[in-house]
């Protein structure tokens, strides 16, 4: 198993792993850049199959917090953590008090949050060990998928202006894959402003609620690509932007919560080709992290729900440098995280200078 030459291995300025043999403990903490704060990323618990496969999640993970965050406007790096064991199974008070132990010797370098496998029971745990952890009771914020919805309207409000040219979202037709604490509160605020739901789910009970309480209409897991509306909004799985559905794809727009929505970086250029608008999923969904990182005895939530509805102005400044350069607009939110965190170092060195 290689870090250094491993594909997903970008300059990170740590890679630390943790084994705490007592707790059977084996963790990885990635700290992928803390030029503009420390980093801020959530802990993963998940069965991989082997260390390199550990490895190259927390290094391709941590590095997108970075973008996202320095996207977003935020004083915050990228870092994330992984937990290598079943979350069913394998979960005892001792594994994250050594955990906390882990995150603590970091002296507030990586900040733990929330990720697939953990709950905030578990953070609460590791409390006990270290200061160093978001998204848990004491911080007032509770959780963020309202915020990250309302980010996700919000700019899909913005991708719809510059492709479609207008700002009225009523009678417009959505398709929403997945119905999960995202993809419904976005189906909540686009039946407000009057758009046509199609919506589909894995769970029936999800879709019934859409029916039911929105007027949604119910459509097949694999049809949902295919439908004839105006906005396709992916809020359940990765890679769905690929060589099978980009084809198949009839709106105009696609703007949704998912992350890691493009199969391959070439399928940004290939929607811009088929003037398909595409709103960066971690430039649309960073409405969680923006209201995690006001966590504290001072957050005040009508501000940072303002906050995160700039998601809006982020995205348009996007759309038109992708047009104006003639790239692709993942291509470009890449290029605007990185000019910030450029620009920060040059502050920071003419400062030192
Ligand atoms: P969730 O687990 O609550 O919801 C996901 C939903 O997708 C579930 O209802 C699930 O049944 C459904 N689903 C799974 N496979 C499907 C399929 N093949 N077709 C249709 N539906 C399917 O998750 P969430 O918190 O709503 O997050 C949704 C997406 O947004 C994820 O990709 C997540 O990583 C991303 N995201 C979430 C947040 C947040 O604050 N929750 C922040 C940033 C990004």
């Amino acid at each position: 198993m290689s870090v250094f030459s491993s594909g997903a291995y970008d300059d990170h300025e740590a890679v630390l792993f943790f084994h705490d043999k007592p707790s059977g403990l084996k963790a990885i903490i990635a700290v992928h850049d803390t030029t503009l704060g420390p980093s801020l990323g959530g802990t993963r618990m998940w069965p991989y199959e082997s260390d390199a496969e550990a490895l190259e999640d927390v290094l391709r993970l941590s590095q997108g917090m970075t973008y996202k965050s320095a996207l977003a406007g935020l004083k915050l790096g990228g870092g994330k953590s992984v937990i290598i064991g079943n979350s069913r199974n394998d979960k005892s008070e001792a594994l994250f008090e050594a955990f906390g132990r882990a995150v603590n010797s970091l002296n507030g370098q990586y900040i733990a949050a929330e990720d697939v496998g953990i709950g905030v029971a578990d953070l609460e745990i590791a409390r006990r060990e270290t200061a160093h952890i978001s998204g848990i009771r004491e911080g007032n914020v509770g959780n963020p998928s309202p915020a990250t919805a309302w980010g996700v309207f919000n700019g899909l409000k913005a991708a719809v202006k510059y492709r479609l040219g207008t700002e009225d979202l009523a009678g417009l037709k959505v398709a929403v894959q997945g119905l999960g604490q995202v993809g419904f509160g976005l189906c909540t605020h686009l039946k407000e402003a009057g758009a046509k739901l199609i919506v589909t789910d894995i769970h029936e009970q999800s879709i019934h609620r859409a029916v039911q309480e929105l007027g949604a209409t119910a459509v097949g897991t694999e049809e949902i690509i295919h439908q004839d509306v105006d906005v396709f909004s992916p809020c359940a799985l990765g890679a769905v932007l690929n060589d099978e559905t980009i084809p198949a794809l009839k709106a105009k727009v696609v703007a949704g919560a998912a992350n890691n929505q493009l199969a391959e970086a070439r399928h940004g250029l290939e929607l811009r080709h088929r003037n398909i608008l595409y709103a960066p999923d971690y430039a649309i969904n960073a409405g969680g992290i923006i209201i995690i990182s006001h966590e504290g005895p001072n957050f005040d939530k009508e501000a940072t729900m303002s906050e995160v509805a700039q998601i809006h102005d982020t995205v348009m400044k996007i759309f038109m440098r992708a047009d104006k350069e003639k790239q692709s607009t993942a291509k470009i939110a890449d290029l605007m995280a990185l000019e910030r965190i450029e620009n920060e170092k040059k502050a920071k060195a003419d400062k030192a200078a």
